[in-house]
């Protein structure tokens, strides 16, 4: 199975507990107004062309903006580094976007780490039905929860969306 990925960060300190990998899964079904990656909300890959300017030239810089790849992939990436997980109670963790979206790929990842006793993380807006949690819950060490506002009107207000179902996830 595949899955599409907008970056992957290395040595991540603010994700959990330890040393970890995070892994930033393409799409979000919110847009919040603070977002610092916009690019991630799409959950299409793109090419996005930048303007960057040296010496006073501007010249143009194609980016692909996510990628497509399977759960073997990660593995191989995600393995190099179990050293630091070992090392300082690390482990994995998967943001986005908002991971849930790709809830079917996540559950694999997420039972292939737990196979190989990786500790993992999910950062989520919780933006997704029970049953996903469900599915997800007894390979998921932690999750970490991020409501963006408990004020149902502000919420809709700063991310586009309800917060009814973030809120009716976590009963
Ligand atoms: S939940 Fe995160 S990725 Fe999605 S729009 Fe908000 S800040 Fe951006």
């Amino acid at each position: 199975m595949r899955g599409i990925v907008f970056d992957i960060k290395r040595f991540a300190i603010h994700d959990g507990p330890g040393i970890r990998t995070t892994i930033f899964l393409k799409g979000c079904p919110l847009k919040c107004w603070w977002c610092h990656n916009p690019e991630s909300q799409d959950i299409k890959t793109f090419t996005d062309v930048k303007t960057i300017v040296l010496d006073g030239a501007p010249f143009e810089k194609q980016e692909e903006i996510g990628k497509l790849m399977s759960v073997e992939e990660l593995l191989e990436i995600i393995e190099k580094e179990s050293v630091f997980y070992d090392e300082s109670g690390g482990g994995v963790t998967f943001s986005g976007g908002e991971p849930l979206l790709q809830h079917e790929f996540l559950l694999e990842i997420l039972k292939a780490l737990k196979q190989k006793n990786i500790h993992t993380t999910v950062d989520t807006c919780g933006f997704a039905k029970w049953e996903i949690f469900e599915q997800i819950i007894d390979y998921t060490d932690l999750f970490l929860y991020d409501l963006k506002h408990i004020d149902q009107k502000k919420h809709k207000l700063f991310t586009g969306a309800d917060n009814k179902q973030m809120i009716q996830a976590r009963k």
